[in-house]
C-alpha cells in the first residue's frame, strides 16, 4: 500500500467538453506544489488561509518558456484536517475539456505529486478516520446511482444510517461477550441463573437485528445493480415493440420478418425509482441459422439469471409448442405472460395460463402498458417502504449471513444453560465481533481495501 506521506493528484471531473475541470491534489506537499506552479497577485498559496480561492495561472514548465501559461484557473485551499481526505488539499479549477486538465495534471506531477489510484482520495478519508468503510462504499454507490431513489439510499448510508445499525450491533455483542467472559471466573454453582438468561436474551436481540439487516439486501441489490428483466417469446410476438414501448423510444429493430433480433439488447428504464435492466432477446425457436442459434442460446442463459421474465405471446394465434416448453420450465413467480396483439382478436386469454400472472395488451396501440408496469412493480416488489434507511450490499450480506449463522450456534449452546459451553459461546461471539469489525473497517486488510476502492473512479 502506498504511504500517505506521498502527495497524490488526479483529474476529479469526468472527461469531455464541459465548463470547468478540476485537478485535485492531496497530501503534505500540496501547498508547496501549488506555490511552484501557480502565478497570482499577492501571497503564495502556502501563505494563505484555509478556504481561500485565488484567481491566477498555471505556469508551463514543460517547454521552458518563462511566461507560457497552461491555463487560467481558480485555486482552492483546504488545510488538514478540514478537507475531504483530512490532509492538505488543493483543487485547481481550470477550463473544461480533457487537454487543459491533462496539462495541469502533468505540471502537478512533474513538480512532485504522484498519480492517485482509483478511490485513493476516499481511501485516505477512511484511513484518516473521517469516514468508515460502509460510508466509503456509499460514496461509490452515490456516484454510480442511476435513479433518485438509489441516490437517496446512498446518501442515507453516507450520512451513517447503516454504520449506526452495524455499530449498535457491534456494541451489543461486545458488551454481551464481556459479561459472558466475566462469568468464566465463577465456579459452576456460583453463576446466577438470571445472568445466563440475560445473556440468552441479548443474543436473541442481536440475532433479530441481524435478520432485519439481512432483509434489506433485496432493496439494496435492486437499487445498486438494478433488476434484470428479460423479454422472451417466439419471433414476431412483439418483443422489440415491447422494449421500445417501455423505453418510449425506438431502440430495438421492429420488423415483420421473424428472427430480426439476433443478439440481446440491453437498456435501462427507471420504475418506482429502481433501475430496470431490460433485455430484449432473440426469439426462442428452432433454427438452421448458426447466428440465430447462438442468439437463442444467449437468450436462454440470460433468462436463467433474470429477476423477472416477460414472456410475450401473440394471442391472435394458437399457442406454440415453443411457448408451452418455455413456460413449463419457468418459475411462475418470476414470469409475467404478456398476451400481445389483442387488437387482432384474441384466441388466448388469461385462463389458458393457470397460475401465471397474465397481462393482455396491444403494444402497437399502446394499450395495457400501465397494467404491465403495475404487474412488474408487484412481482419485483419495487414499492418503497418510504422509511429512510440504508440497505446492505452484496459484500455486507456475506458477512451479515455469517454473523447470523454464528449467533444461531451461540444461542443454541447458550440455551443448553451449561457452564462448560461458556467458553465456546464466548469464542463464537468473538468471531461475530471480528467479522462485524471488518465490515465497518474497525479492522481491515490491504486486500479488503484494494477490493473496495478499486471500484472507484480515479480522482474520487
Ligand atoms: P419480435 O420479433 O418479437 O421482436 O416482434 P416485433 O416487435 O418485431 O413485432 C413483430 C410485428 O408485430 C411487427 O410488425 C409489429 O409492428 C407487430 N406488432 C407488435 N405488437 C403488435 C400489436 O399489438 N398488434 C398488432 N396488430 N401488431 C403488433
Amino acid at each position: 500500500m502506498r504511504s500517505t506521506s506521498d502527495t497524490i493528484a488526479a483529474i476529479a471531473t469526468a472527461p469531455g467538453e464541459a465548463g470547468i475541470s478540476i485537478v485535485r491534489i492531496s497530501g503534505p506537499r500540496s501547498l508547496e506544489i501549488a506555490d511552484q506552479i501557480f502565478v497570482c497577485k499577492g501571497p503564495l498559496p502556502s501563505h494563505r488561509p484555509a478556504g481561500s480561492f485565488v484567481h491566477g495561472f498555471i505556469r508551463a514548465d514543460e517547454d521552458g518558456k518563462a511566461h507560457a501559461h497552461v491555463d487560467e484557473v481558480i485555486l482552492l485551499i483546504y488545510r488538514a484536517p478540514h478537507s475531504y481526505t483530512r490532509e492538505d488539499v488543493v483543487e485547481i479549477q481550470g477550463h473544461g475539456g480533457r487537454i487543459s486538465a491533462k496539462r495541469i495534471l502533468r505540471t502537478v506531477l512533474s513538480n512532485g505529486a504522484v498519480l492517485a489510484e482509483p478511490g485513493e482520495f476516499t481511501k485516505r478519508a477512511f484511513l484518516n478516520g473521517r469516514i468508515d468503510l460502509v460510508q466509503a462504499e456509499a460514496v461509490a454507490d452515490l456516484i454510480a446511482a442511476q435513479s433518485d431513489r438509489a441516490a437517496t439510499a446512498a446518501m442515507e448510508q453516507l450520512e451513517g444510517h447503516l454504520t449506526s445499525s452495524f455499530g449498535e450491533l457491534y456494541d451489543l455483542l461486545l458488551s454481551t461477550a464481556a459479561d459472558l467472559e466475566a462469568t468464566l471466573d465463577f465456579t459452576d454453582d456460583e453463576i446466577p441463573v438470571a445472568v445466563s438468561h440475560t445473556i440468552a436474551e441479548r443474543l436473541r436481540q442481536a440475532k433479530s437485528r441481524v435478520e432485519k439487516l439481512l432483509a434489506t439486501w433485496e432493496e439494496g441489490h435492486l437499487l445498486r445493480e438494478g433488476a434484470l428483466v428479460v423479454i422472451s417469446g417466439a419471433p414476431n410476438a412483439g418483443k422489440s415493440t415491447l422494449m421500445n414501448a417501455m423505453l418510449g423510444a425506438p431502440r430495438a429493430i421492429v420488423a415483420d420478418l421473424p428472427g430480426t433480433t439476433r443478439d440481446t439488447i440491453e437498456e435501462t428504464v427507471i420504475l418506482e425509482g429502481v433501475p430496470i435492466r431490460l433485455v430484449d432477446t432473440a426469439g426462442l425457436r428452432e433454427t438452421e441459422s448458426a447466428v440465430e442459434r447462438e442468439g437463442v442460446r444467449r437468450a436462454q442463459a440470460t433468462i436463467k439469471r433474470a429477476d423477472l421474465n416477460l414472456h410475450v405471446i401473440d394471442c391472435s394465434q394458437e399457442l406454440l409448442q415453443a411457448d408451452r416448453d418455455h413456460l413449463s420450465k419457468t418459475k411462475k413467480g418470476q414470469c409475467i405472460v404478456v398476451l400481445n396483439k389483442t387488437d387482432l382478436g384474441p384466441k388466448l386469454t388469461g385462463g389458458d395460463f393457470g397460475a401465471f400472472s397474465v397481462v393482455s395488451c396491444s403494444l402497437l396501440k399502446g394499450e395495457g402498458l400501465a397494467d404491465l408496469r403495475r404487474a412488474m412493480v408487484e412481482r419485483l416488489n419495487l414499492q418503497s417502504s418510504g422509511i429512510p434507511h440504508a440497505a446492505i450490499s452484496e459484500r455486507h450480506r456475506h458477512t451479515v449471513q455469517n454473523v447470523l449463522n454464528v449467533l444461531g450456534d451461540a444461542l443454541t449452546m447458550q440455551d443448553l444453560n451449561r457452564t462448560d459451553c461458556t467458553v465456546l459461546v464466548s469464542q463464537l461471539l468473538r468471531t461475530a465481533i471480528e467479522q462485524l469489525g471488518e465490515l465497518i473497517g474497525r479492522t481491515y486488510t490491504d486486500e479488503l481495501l484494494d477490493k473496495i476502492f478499486s471500484r472507484f473512479c480515479v480522482g474520487k
